[in-house]
């Protein structure tokens, strides 16, 4: 086979073919440097000089015979996370060019696990955002239409695994961030439990919601990717000591009949989330996988999460606070960009700020301060993380009749880009009432996928475009969300389905 007709797609297939000497680390590696090189809006770092190094090292490994499963297997990290050798920008120009001492937790995990780092993936600014047009190096298209967004604001990562130009990407998941890029590209991503993956070496949006997360074709390539990610690390305070299951792929509940493997699952369908707002054939989509793992033994019991509107609010309160918090470092001095035209050091810190960061940053700063500040601390914080804790409660009820959640990721398919830029000139805040699904496990800290549940014409016209199905489960229960998708993707080839396939 010729390095260009490789199929970047399943990890689970490139590794076979690695082991089996089908194909070298270093080939692989420069096809994906290469398909890379033609994304510039989804990638935009790269150092060939360290991918070439690091293939070299999977490939003697491969050759010692001492590879373990993810040797060789190229992958971009959201540019949210730092990392040695590669600008780490987060998407701002504030830190345009910055260049970190160390490897974010993440990667250094993935990179002792024998995957090769290809590049840094576009994403919306300091995480900020549902469609990659926040990024202050240009917007990120889908690859299943050019005219859509990827989603955001992992959209690099979702549109470089769609695309084929990689087989799997790091993101993170704030609010969203994961499950709806991978839910508009039609790939597999997971947010785990906030306390699963470190935080250390992510650049901090907002602090208490921060998780870091798997994109991929399948379950399997997710359980492989957050078993090298996941697990206990001292250097970040909130990261669980809770040991990470031996198998992510294999779960208690399962029944031992592979023809129905489901039986007896239960499926929470919250009634909020099938109100007005949610588009017909993003509903459909969502009830035909309901139906899939129904044929494989599930069964649907009808769930409340009565705080599901609230949740919005509260998160663009509780997000921004934190985040003016976290982005107070970025002053001009220690970090970032420096004005090139300050009198004292007051214009410093206030001209380098205003010129490096974008505006739906500098918008959240602003809320964050405002909620913050003396005399609306109570009003809102304090208010917003009352209705969290409510949030949190309506699971933990709801868990008691299911053992999963399900429903949509996100209202609609991936928007027009042109679309959603003159909505959001009309109004700021339109575009967040559409993470109205993804916010309440976010808030919760519950661990939610996407899974692609099929294609859906969009309701303004166009072509078929990518749904995804979102699994919610209790905390640390990612073994029951994989193991779920992946009986799920065994039944069903949903997962499979590419854009050059549709076009
Ligand atoms: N869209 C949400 C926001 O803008 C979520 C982003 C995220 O998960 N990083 O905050």
């Amino acid at each position: 086979m010729s390095p260009s007709s490789f199929p970047m797609r399943s990890l689970q297939a490139l590794s076979k073919a690695l082991h089996a000497r089908e194909i070298s680390a270093p080939e692989l590696a420069e096809e994906s440097l290469r398909r890379a090189a033609q994304a510039p809006d989804a990638v935009l770092w790269t150092n060939p000089e360290l991918t070439r190094a690091q293939a070299q090292a999977a490939q003697a490994a491969l050759d010692r015979g001492e590879a373990g499963p993810l040797v060789g297997l190229p992958l971009v990290h959201k540019d949210v996370f730092v990392t040695q050798g590669l600008p780490s920008t987060a998407g701002s120009k504030i830190l345009e060019g910055y260049m970190s001492p160390f490897d974010a937790e993440v990667v250094g995990r993935l990179q002792a696990a024998g995957m090769v780092t290809v590049g840094k993936a576009s994403c919306d600014e300091f995480a900020m955002g549902s469609s990659n047009l926040n990024c202050a190096y240009g917007p990120c298209f889908n690859p299943w239409a050019r005219d859509r967004v990827p989603g955001g604001s992992s959209g690099g990562s979702a549109a470089a695994v769609a695309a084929g130009i990689v087989p799997a990407a790091t993101g993170t998941d704030t609010g969203g961030s994961v499950r709806q890029p991978a839910s508009y590209c039609g790939i597999t991503g997971l947010k785990p439990t906030y306390g699963r993956v470190s935080r250390y070496g992510m650049i901090a949006y907002a602090s208490s919601l921060d998780q870091a997360g798997p994109m991929a074709q399948s379950a399997l390539d997710c359980a492989w990717m957050l078993a090298a990610m996941g697990g206990h690390d001292p250097k970040d305070a909130t990261s669980s000591a809770l040991a990470m299951p031996s198998s992510l792929l294999e779960w208690e509940g399962l029944a031992a009949d592979a023809g129905r493997p489901l039986q007896g699952l239960r499926l929470g369908v919250p009634e909020e989330f099938f109100g007005a707002g949610l588009d017909a054939a993003v509903a459909h989509r969502v009830d035909e996988a309901l139906k899939a793992l129904e044929a494989l033994g599930a069964r649907r019991v009808s769930i409340r999460l009565p705080r599901t509107e609230l949740s919005i609010p509260a998160y663009y309160v509780i997000a921004p606070a934190e985040a003016s918090s976290n982005l107070s470092r970025f002053d001009g001095v220690r970090y970032g960009h420096r004005t090139a035209q300050a009198d004292d050091l007051a214009s410093l810190y206030s001209r380098s700020r205003s010129e490096g960061f974008g505006p739906e940053v500098q918008r959240r700063i602003l809320v964050g301060t405002f909620v913050l500040s003396h005399g609306y601390y109570d009003a809102y914080t304090l208010q917003a993380q009352k209705v969290r804790r409510l949030v949190g409660q309506d699971f933990t009820q709801a868990f008691e009749a299911c053992d999963l959640i399900v429903g949509p990721v996100a209202p609609t398919v991936a928007p027009r880009a042109a679309e959603l830029e003159s909505a959001a000139q009309a109004n700021p805040l339109a575009d967040y009432l559409s993470d109205i699904y993804t916010l309440g496990a976010s808030l919760a800290g519950l661990p939610a996928m996407s899974v692609p549940a099929g294609l859906a014409t969009p309701a303004g016209g166009g072509s078929p475009m990518p749904v995804g199905l979102q699994l919610i489960a209790p905390a640390f229960e990612e073994a029951r969300l994989l193991s779920v998708a992946h009986r799920l993707q065994l039944a069903t080839d949903w997962h499979l389905l590419t854009p050059e396939a549709s076009a």
